[in-house]
C-alpha cells in the first residue's frame, strides 16, 4: 500500500498523489507568537514533523512553508499592555518556540515566514478581492462577503442557509454560531499598530495572512495544509474563500487536521488555564525525546490525553529500545543467520511502513517494532539471535527513528563527564568486593542514560550512544 491520507475536505482517506512529479507542497499554520507554546499546540507540530520525515522516507521532495503569526488580536493586546512593539514583544516568543521545537527535535520546514514581513502582498491581495467585488468596506474595514463565494462552507460543512447575510465579525477567533462576513484588514483602534494602504490604514486579518504566503511561495494550488483540528473553521474555511476567489482554481488538494491534546478530557488550551508548556514538563525531569514519543505515539486523528503517567510510560518505551539498540551494538552473537529472525525483521519492515501509509497510524507502526524486539530480545538470551541478524536488526531500529528521533539521548539529558567518571569508579569498587549484581545494575543505569561502557586492558572506556 502507497501513502494514504485522510482529507477534511473530501471526508475521506485517499491515496497521495502530488500535482507534480515527486514534488510534495505543504503549507503548515504556524504559532500565534503571543505566548510560550503549550504541548497541545506541539501534538500538532509533531504530527507535521512526523508527516514530513515519512513523505521523505517515501522519496518525496518537500517544499513545506510555514508561516509565523506574529500580528493578530491577541499579540497586540498582549505587546500593548507590556508597552513593547510588536517585533520586540514577538520576537522573544519566536526564539523561544525555535528552542522548544529544536528539543523536540522536530525539522525546520524548508521556509519559515512572518505575516509582518508580507504586509505589501497582503495589500495587494485585498485590492484583487476589491477588484472581484467580494469585499465590502465598512467604518474603515474591509469585509469579506461570504454569499458571494458559493464554495463557502466545503471544508467545515457548515450549513451557510441560516446565515445573516451582511452581518459581521471583528475578530480573528469565532465559532460556527458565528458565521459571518469576516475582515480581511482591519481599522486601527486607537494606539494600535497599523500600515498603510490604498484603502486606508489598518491591519490584515488572520486569516488573509496565510492565503497570501502559502500561495507566494507555494503557487495557486498547493499539495498538503495543516493544521489543529481547531482551524478548520473559521480559519481554514475563510482560506479557502480568499484564495479561491483570487485565483478561480481550487486551493488546496489534501486538508490534514490534527486532533486536540486533552487534559482530564478537555482540549488543553490557553484559555481554559489547563496547559503544560514544555518547558514545565522537563522542569519536572521529563526528557524532551519522552514528550515527543508521547505526542506521536497516539495517531493524530484520535484524541490524545495527557497523563504524567503516559509520559512515564514513553520514556520507559525508549528505554526498552535504547537497550535494544546498545545489545546490538555491544554483544557477541554466535555466527550464522536465524532465518525466522530474518523473516520477522522483514515482516517488521513491513508493518511498520503499512501502519505509516495507512494516514500515519503510528500506533500500528510502533506496535510492529516493539514485537520486533521482544521476539529478538528473547533470542538473544536464548544465544538464538545470530551474527546475520544483526544488521536487519540495526536497519529497522533507525528506520523507526529517522521518522520518530527519540533514540539518541539529547544534550539536555545527557549525563556530565564528571558523573560518568563517578559512577564508573563506583563500578570498579563494587567489582573489586566482588559485588557483581551493584556493578552490573552502574551499568545498566549509565546505558539507559545513553553511555556504554567497555571494559579494555587499559581500564573502562566510555562513549555517548
Ligand atoms: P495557535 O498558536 O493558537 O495558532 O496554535 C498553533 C497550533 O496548535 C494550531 O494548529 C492549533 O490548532 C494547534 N493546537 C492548539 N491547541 C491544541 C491542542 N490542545 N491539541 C492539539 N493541537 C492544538
Ligand atoms: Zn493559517
Amino acid at each position: 500500500m502507497a501513502l494514504h491520507l485522510f482529507n477534511t475536505l473530501t471526508n475521506r482517506l485517499e491515496p497521495f498523489v502530488p500535482l507534480e512529479d515527486n514534488i510534495v507542497r505543504m503549507y503548515t499554520c504556524g504559532p500565534t507568537v503571543y505566548d510560550y507554546a503549550h504541548i497541545g499546540n506541539f501534538r500538532t507540530f509533531v504530527f507535521q514533523d512526523i508527516l514530513r520525515r515519512y513523505l521523505r522516507y517515501s522519496g518525496y521532495r518537500l517544499d513545506h512553508v510555514m508561516n509565523i503569526t506574529d500580528v493578530e488580536d491577541k499579540i497586540i493586546r498582549n505587546a500593548g499592555q507590556k508597552g513593547k512593539s510588536l517585533r520586540e514583544y514577538t520576537d522573544f516568543y519566536i526564539a523561544a518556540l525555535e528552542e522548544d521545537a529544536r528539543k523536540l527535535r522536530l525539522e525546520r520546514p524548508d521556509r519559515v515566514v512572518r505575516a509582518t514581513d508580507h504586509i505589501p502582498d497582503m495589500i495587494a491581495a485585498i485590492q484583487k478581492l476589491g477588484e472581484k467585488g467580494i469585499t465590502y468596506q465598512s467604518d474603515g474595514s474591509i469585509y469579506y462577503r461570504i454569499s458571494g463565494f458559493p464554495g463557502y462552507g466545503k471544508l467545515s460543512k457548515i450549513d451557510v442557509a441560516g446565515m445573516r447575510t451582511g452581518a459581521r465579525v471583528d475578530v480573528d477567533e469565532y465559532d460556527k454560531a458565528d458565521v459571518r462576513d469576516f475582515a480581511v484588514w482591519k481599522a486601527p483602534k486607537p494606539g494600535e499598530p497599523f500600515w498603510d494602504a490604498p484603502f486606508g490604514p489598518g491591519r490584515p486579518g488572520w486569516h488573509i495572512e496565510c492565503s497570501v504566503m502559502s500561495m507566494k511561495y507555494l503557487g495557486d494550488t498547493l499539495d498538503i495544509h495543516t493544521g489543529g483540528i481547531d482551524l478548520v473553521f473559521p480559519h481554514h474555511e475563510n482560506e479557502i474563500a480568499q484564495s479561491e476567489a483570487i485565483t478561480g482554481k481550487p486551493f488546496v488538494r489534501y486538508w490534514l487536521h490534527a486532533e486536540f491534546l486533552l487534559v482530564e478530557g478537555q482540549k488543553m488550551s490557553k484559555s481554559l488555564g489547563n496547559f503544560y508548556t514544555l518547558r514545565d514538563v522537563l522542569a519536572r525531569g521529563h526528557s524532551p525525546e519522552a514528550v515527543r514519543y508521547l505526542l506521536a505515539s497516539v495517531p493524530y486523528r484520535k484524541q490524545l490525553n495527557f497523563t504524567f503517567d503516559a509520559l512515564q510510560s514513553a520514556a520507559t518505551a525508549i528505554e526498552r529500545l535504547r537497550n535494544f539498540r546498545l545489545r546490538l551494538e555491544t554483544e557477541r552473537f554466535r555466527t550464522g543467520e536465524n532465518p525466522r529472525l530474518t523473516e520477522l525483521a522483514g515482516e517488521a519492515r513491513r508493518q511498520f511502513e503499512a501502519g505509516l501509509d495507512d494516514d500515519l497510524n503510528t500506533a500500528q507502526a510502533l506496535a510492529a517494532v516493539f514485537e520486533y524486539v521482544r521476539e529478538a530480545n528473547t533470542q538473544m538470551d536464548a544465544r538464538e539471535f545470530l551474527e546475520g541478524n544483526r544488521a536487519a536488526a540495526l536497519d529497522l531500529l533507525s528506520r523507526f527513528d529517522r521518522i520518530f528521533d527519540v533514540l539518541e539521548v539529547s544534550r539536555e539529558g545527557r549525563l556530565s563527564t564528571e558523573e560518568i567518571e563517578r559512577a564508573i569508579q563506583e563500578r570498579l569498587s563494587a567489582r573489586k568486593a566482588r559485588d557483581f549484581a551493584k556493578a552490573d545494575h552502574i551499568r545498566k543505569e549509565l546505558a539507559d542514560r545513553g553511555v556504554i561502557l567497555e571494559d579494555t586492558k587499559e581500564g573502562t572506556r566510555w562513549k555517548y550512544s
